[in-house]
């Protein structure tokens, strides 16, 4: 049983405004079910997780519960090995923040990182002593497993990189990095916020120990929803971000006996609408189907893909689709990224996102200063793939430079 795209488009009402929405990689919108079971807390059980006895808390705190299980049969994990949080920053900073890095451990990421996999290491490099290692040099920002390699020492802790590149749509080896990462008894943490929801993605297969993620992009889940897989012999050598009320067992004056993980990592009321819409969620796209997922948003990259053909527009990144995501970075000659989502917007109410997409390193690589960027989901039509690259194609016509 899988959902059509017109079935998927019924179900969201943000796409009757009539909107061409190619901005998927940086929140996608959600489906009237997500924005349902969101309701249906307020409405029917709207009290705190955890503590109280009442039917009504009960009931929040079943499927609030029920929410780890359904993330993660997303990505082939075990409830008790998911922490939620409110986005892919979060996860990642909780893994930067709660291994107990210190002065001369080593981390290693690439260049071509979100920003969010970039400053918390930094943060660490600062305040700790941590020492960080950026590695990372093809033009198609495609990583290189051997440049890992190299730059692995005895003091090497943790290797971090993204899974699918939000600034130019590269589909790294996540794979070889986590055999690699293995053989040599060394975490890796994958930033996975352009691949859940978007393509499969199991986390036993790629052999991570912690995987950050968002609900609200893949996954078509709320805003203010993400989480993080952290390998179940991992899990607990991990230092909450928070402390406080609703994770203890038992508490003095000056000491506190702590429930375990995965709860043990939630602490104060959480967001409980958005983690119950965000179980929806994954139900939503296991529903669709996530190959379907990934199968749609191949060809709709392919079509996308045809504005290279212009000689006025560059695309970026690498050439072939089996090494793409759904994201296409590009540039009309002799305007700005601005410029350009701005005709786009104002010409056909297209949505892209423009500028350096949180990945400035990666910029300054490629020697550009920003990208017009289109991303794509299950639900974009082939229509309006054609109508954008009718556009570019009119506007590197009228106003690009040769
Ligand atoms: N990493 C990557 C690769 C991303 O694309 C993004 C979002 N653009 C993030 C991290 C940050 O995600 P969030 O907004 O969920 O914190």
């Amino acid at each position: 049983m899988t959902k059509s795209v017109d079935e998927v488009r019924a179900d969201i009402p943000f796409l009757r405004t009539g909107i061409i929405y190619l901005d998927n990689a940086a929140t996608t919108p959600t489906p009237e079910p997500v924005i349902e079971a969101m309701l249906s807390y307020y409405h029917e059980f709207s009290a705190n997780v955890g503590r109280g006895l009442h039917r009504a808390a009960k009931r929040a705190t079943e499927e609030f519960e029920a929410a780890r299980e359904k993330v993660a049969r997303v990505i082939g994990a075990k409830p008790d090995e998911i922490i939620f949080t409110k986005n892919t920053t979060e996860a990642i900073n909780l893994v930067a923040r709660g291994l107990g890095l210190k002065r001369d451990d080593k981390v290693i990421t690439s260049l071509f990182e979100h920003h969010s996999n970039l400053l918390p290491w930094q943060r660490l490099e600062r305040e700790r002593g941590v020492k960080l290692e950026v590695v990372g040099s093809s033009r198609e920002c495609l990583l290189n497993p051997a440049e890992f390699e190299a730059a692995i020492d005895r003091n090497t802790r943790l290797i971090t990189t993204h899974h699918v590149s939000n600034a130019i749509g590269s589909v790294q080896p996540v794979e070889e990095i986590g055999k690699l990462a293995r053989d040599y008894g060394v975490l890796y943490l994958v930033d996975a916020a352009q691949s859940v929801g978007h393509m499969p993605v199991d986390v036993r297969k790629i052999g991570c120990d912690f995987m950050a993620a968002p609900g609200h992009k893949g996954l078509l889940g709320p805003q203010g929803t993400g989480f993080l897989y952290a390998r179940e012999d991992k899990i607990s050598a991990l230092e909450p971000l928070l402390t406080g009320g609703g994770i203890v067992e038992d508490v003095d004056l000056h000491s506190a006996r702590l429930v375990d993980p995965p709860q043990i990592f939630d602490a104060g009321t959480p967001n409980i609408p958005g983690i119950i819409g965000l179980g929806r969620a994954c139900e939503y796209v296991m529903d669709i189907g996530i190959d379907k997922i990934a199968e749609r948003e191949m060809e709709l990259t392919r079509r996308m893909l045809k504005i290279a053909e212009n000689s006025r527009v560059e695309v970026y990144g690498p050439r072939g689709l089996e090494r793409r995501g759904g994201v296409v970075s590009f540039n009309i000659s002799g305007l700005s990224p601005h410029e350009v989502a701005s005709m786009l917007d104002e010409l056909a109410k297209i949505a892209v996102r423009s500028g350096h997409h949180c990945a400035q390193p990666t910029f300054r690589h490629l020697r550009i200063n920003g990208t017009a960027r289109a991303s794509v989901h299950y639900f974009n039509l082939e229509s309006e793939v054609e109508k954008f690259v009718e556009l570019v194609g009119e506007i590197a016509k009228e106003l690009g430079t040769l």
